[in-house]
């Protein structure tokens, strides 16, 4: 019987790709107005950004990162338009400049974001998977492994984790913050790219990063970053990174023989539209609005259908991705039917180190991108995968 709905299923030729998280056209559509918000070529400190110079940002754009990140604007590099590239370039400059070396391990909670593993993976970095739980990465496993010398960074997606979706609580926050490391140039690689993206509820706070590092005497340790791609558009946003001061200078020197000049015209575009913290929040609720309704569809599809089949779902405010756990075993069965059924999932295996899910449990889901239409589509084929592997 089931195989009887799953032939239908792929009888409808359905082409869905849900694998990775885009803003769906409507949400970009919410900043077209940005293309002609331009009332001036000069920024506030009189450069004309047509031209080279101000190589970490004009001074409002970083007045505006400053705000989202609760730190101050001496804090703050802008960068280009991605933030995972300006990950990937401060890894090559602490390694270039010997503060880490290829062979060191890196603390990975997982599941996790697969860019993040993919960079580990280039630099050489061994990575080390650290379990989620519903308040961040389990912080005894943590402080375990942060007493081998090796150990020198971790990766951490503070609010909204890709894909769970979990809130780092404030407790984690500080024992990450304090806890002892063997490795002397330990850093937290803090990627906060989804500190403004709750589809329901208010804002998430949560304690700050930077300053419980520098209240316990390791300010160096945090590399904060930021990113306009799902607030604005992917690939023509604007990004920054954040950091004590004083580490922020071999950043400095390094963008000063990257480059003369940043596009500060599409920094300059994203000030006047947005203005300020609260211009950003106001366009997020556009965001919330879009957003909601599917996310909040999928939930109600999925609590009803996989009743019952020993996979579980978890629920967010925010964030981009749903997070599915089938039975020990069947992730990647259920990713090949989908497929199969033209339902393209982020593959099997991608939300763990090495693309290794230990157990072969989970899936991630992006809605986002799709109408309701699409998503119920791609549930029901999803369901029916789950219990077809199952029975299997
Ligand atoms: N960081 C996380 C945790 C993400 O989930 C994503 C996109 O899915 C990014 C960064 C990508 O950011 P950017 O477009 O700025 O490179």
């Amino acid at each position: 019987m089931i195989q009887d709905h799953y032939q239908a299923l792929k009888a409808r030729n359905l082409s869905i790709n849900a694998s990775r998280g885009r803003p769906h056209t409507s949400q970009v559509d919410l900043c077209s107005g940005m293309l002609s918000s331009l009332e001036t070529h000069f920024s506030e400190d009189g450069a004309d950004v047509r031209n080279y110079g101000g190589l970490d940002g004009i001074p409002e754009m970083k007045r505006i990162f400053a705000q989202i990140l609760d730190v101050s604007p001496q804090n703050i590099i802008v960068g280009g338009n991605s933030s995972i590239s300006m990950m990937f370039d401060c890894i090559a400059a602490l390694i270039h400049k010997g503060i880490w070396a290829a062979g060191q391990k890196f603390l990975c909670p997982s599941p996790g974001y697969d860019k993040h593993f993919a960079i580990c993976e280039y630099f050489g970095l061994k990575m080390l998977s650290v379990p989620m739980t519903l308040t961040g990465p389990d912080m005894d496993v943590t402080e375990a492994l942060a007493k081998d010398p090796d150990v020198a960074g971790m990766w951490c997606v503070p609010v909204f984790s890709n894909p769970q979706g979990y809130i780092y609580s404030d407790e984690t926050i500080k024992r990450l913050a304090s806890m002892p490391t063997a490795c002397p140039s330990f850093r937290l690689l803090w990627d906060d790219a989804y500190s403004v993206h709750n589809f329901r509820g208010t804002r998430p706070r949560i304690a700050n990063i930077l300053h419980e590092c520098t209240n316990c005497g390791n300010a160096a340790r945090p590399l904060l970053f930021t990113s306009f791609s799902k607030i604005s558009t992917p690939g023509a946003g604007v990004v920054c990174m954040a950091a004590d001061e004083n580490e922020l200078k071999i950043f400095r020197e390094r963008i000063n023989i990257q480059t003369i000049g940043p596009d500060k015209i599409n920094q300059l575009r994203h000030a006047h539209f947005f203005k300020d913290l609260s211009g950003v929040l106001a366009h997020m609720k556009k965001h919330a609005n879009i957003l909601r309704p599917k996310f909040e569809r999928a939930y109600e599809v999925l609590e009803t259908g996989l009743a019952g089949t020993g996979a579980s779902f978890i629920q967010s405010d925010g964030g981009y991705f749903i997070s599915i756990d089938t039975p020990p075993g069947c992730a990647k069965k259920v990713w090949q039917l989908c497929k199969e059924a033209g339902v393209l999932l982020t593959d099997a295996g991608a939300t763990y180190p090495y693309g290794n899910d230990p157990l072969d449990t989970n899936l991630r889901l992006a809605p986002t991108g799709l109408s309701i239409d699409e998503i119920e589509q791609a549930l029901e084929v999803l369901i029916v995968a789950v219990k077809l592997a199952v029975l299997k």
